[in-house]
């Protein structure tokens, strides 16, 4: 990790919000002796992100640092494209994840009937009103930084206003005709106070109300009447509400709602070489880009899951990238650090065989077989061994075989010796070539003293590589992946994404070799969560979902190349 990493991560463990909440609960502060009460509130049209994670990290974990409760919440009052299936996979992530809601589970359009008692107050209290104006006669007369805007029905009776929204909701007059705004200040130096918009007329079907509603409230009146019913007690959001949270105050001390939220807001992660909105996502996945929202590529929860990240792995890099008060990209890198990490700790290693051609031990007797215990994992004693066999053949990467020797290539060509790792060191003699010239069969003798890989001699053997025996191994599908995009900032100024993709994000190798261990873990774990190993010296692979017993497919999480730990 470079230093820059470790200094965020120090930031991390006493973040700015974690102090604001302690001060809040402290003798004293606004909340003394509460509850701390949080909530992750998604707006169910399309599948979490890495961003949401922060967020869901951010929630929950900042409730349970205190001992506290986080509610989830789909925030569902805009009706355009929520779905059942979003909100299931919703939950699917979170619980994933690790997090627990209870049953503090709640969609924002429960409130609809109390949002819309509480406009009624603010019409009677004379803080909101009725208005005629489209909404390009809104925005013509916004007004600008030295001149106020002009709200022409703002000085309506509150009467009038009063039987107007009522008829709104009745549904006699059509979309965008009329609004409903809040009377607050049309000489604000901040816009979002210039008599906001807070209800809309919008016939739109809703997934959960149905027709009942033509009338639907703006995001800015809803959210704080959400977080107050609840009881939540620091809203926690993303920076760009910041300039809204007047008006969040405005909304919470102007209704009789039961409580008082406070908003706090932190930084988006964005990370380079993939875009991080829904609506992007969505394009990705519905234009066949790639395969779905679980595709390997996709920076989606479940993509990454997918794709072989674990939970911890995932908490863990949120935890690191820590909580700021100014947006930054965080490199993609740092994200595959955090999964190389767990997995180096946690994964089961394996020789598997990408590009393979086969190895002749020409002094190996034929018929003969025997086999070598090696641990599964290193940096795991306890996860004990496993049998691999070595027989007169063996499958090796071509790319470990030469012709001529080249300065610095320590594997195979003729007349070098190579380690056949934890087997023997054998000494290559040749190869044989088809009528185009390509390699089919490469030769070697082997040393029969050097039985497990040591040389009794204590001669240096420089290069080790990995194997498979011909005899005793399962054919597989190996999926390579690259970043979805070539381009680090595919989605800046006017850049279209859609032509950043990489041509070469996928690469499907079919008929690799896998040593025999791996078919029986793969199928062992039945409950379709992906088994995850080291393949020696090609990276961390995990079975995907298309895996069957008989036909074994892996996905490449990350290869093995780390250059966080280089810099340090
Ligand atoms: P998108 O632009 O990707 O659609 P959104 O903000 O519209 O994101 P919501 O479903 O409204 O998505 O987000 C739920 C919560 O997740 C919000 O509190 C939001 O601030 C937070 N969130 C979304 N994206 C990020 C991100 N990149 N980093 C941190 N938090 C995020
Ligand atoms: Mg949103």
């Amino acid at each position: 990790m470079s230093d820059e990493m470790n200094s965020t991560a120090e930031l991390a463990a006493g973040n700015f919000i974690f102090d604001f909440i302690k001060e809040d609960i402290a003798e004293g502060g606004m909340y003394e002796g509460k509850t701390v009460h949080t909530r992750f509130p998604p707006e169910p049209n399309g599948y979490l992100h890495i961003g949401h994670a922060k967020a869901i990290c951010v929630d929950f974990g900042m409730a349970e640092k205190f001992g506290g409760l986080c509610n989830l919440r789909m925030d569902d009052t805009n009706p355009t494209k929520e779905d059942v299936e979003y909100v299931d996979a919703i939950k699917e992530d979170i619980a994933w994840l690790g997090f627990k809601w209870d049953d503090r589970f709640y969609f924002a359009s429960e409130y609809f009937d109390r949002m819309y008692d509480y406009a009624v107050e603010l019409i009677k209290k004379g803080l909101a009103y009725v208005c005629e104006l489209s909404p390009e006669q809104m925005r013509e007369n916004r007004g600008d930084l030295t001149n106020p805007a002009v709200s022409p029905y703002r000085d309506r009776p509150i009467e009038e206003s009063l039987d107007l929204f009522e008829r709104m909701k009745n549904g006699e007059f059509e979309d965008g005709k009329m609004t409903l705004r809040a009377k607050i200040d049309l000489a604000s130096g901040n816009f979002n106070m210039r008599d906001p918009v807070i209800y809309r007329i919008n016939r739109l079907h809703h997934h959960r109300t149905g027709d009942k509603w033509c009338i639907y409230p703006m995001y800015d009146f809803a959210h704080p009447l959400e977080d107050a019913i609840e009881g939540i007690t620091h809203s926690l959001c993303t920076l760009e509400f910041e300039d809204h949270r007047p008006l969040y105050d405005w909304v919470i001390k102007n209704t009789s709602v039961p409580s008082v939220p406070r908003q706090i807001e932190f930084a988006r992660l964005g990370i380079n070489n993939t875009v991080m909105s829904k609506r992007k996502l969505r394009q990705l996945v519905e234009e066949n880009y790639v395969n779905g929202w679980d595709d390997p590529r996709m920076p989606t929860l479940c993509g990454l899951r997918r794709r072989g990240y674990t939970p911890a792995s995932i908490r863990n890099f949120c935890e690191r990238i820590g909580v700021a008060k100014t947006n930054s990209v965080v490199d993609y890198g740092f994200l595959e650090h955090c999964l190389r990490e767990d997995l180096n700790e946690n994964a089961a290693r394996a020789m598997v065989v990408l590009h393979p051609v086969k190895l002749v031990i020409t002094n190996y007797p034929e018929g003969k077989s025997e086999s070598f215990q090696i641990e599964n994992n290193p940096n795991r004693p306890e996860d004990g061994t496993r049998t691999i066999t070595f027989s007169r053949e063996c499958y090796i990467e071509s790319e470990d075989f030469i012709e001529e020797k080249i300065k610095g290539y320590n594997r195979l060509y003729p007349g070098n010796e190579v380690r056949l790792k934890s087997a023997y060191i054998v000494k290559c003699t040749g190869c044989k070539k088809d009528d185009q010239g390509n390699i089919t069969e490469v030769y070697a003798e082997y040393d029969p003293e050097t039985r497990g890989g040591d040389t009794p001699d204590g001669r240096k053997v420089r290069g080790t590589i990995h194997w498979v025996d011909a005899e005793n191994y399962v054919d597989c599908e190996v999926r390579l992946y690259e970043n979805l995009f070539d381009d680090p900032e595919p989605d800046t100024g006017d850049k279209n994404f859609l032509d950043h993709i990489n041509p070469n994000s996928l690469t499907v190798l079919h008929n690799c070799k896998a040593e025999r261990s791996v078919s029986d873990n793969a199928s062992a774990a039945d409950n379709g969560a992906p088994v995850s190993y080291q393949f020696m010296r090609l990276g961390y692979f995990c079975t995907d979902k298309d895996s069957t017993p008989e036909h074994l497919v892996f996905n490449r999480c990350v290869s093995l190349k780390d250059g966080y730990k280089k810099k340090k």
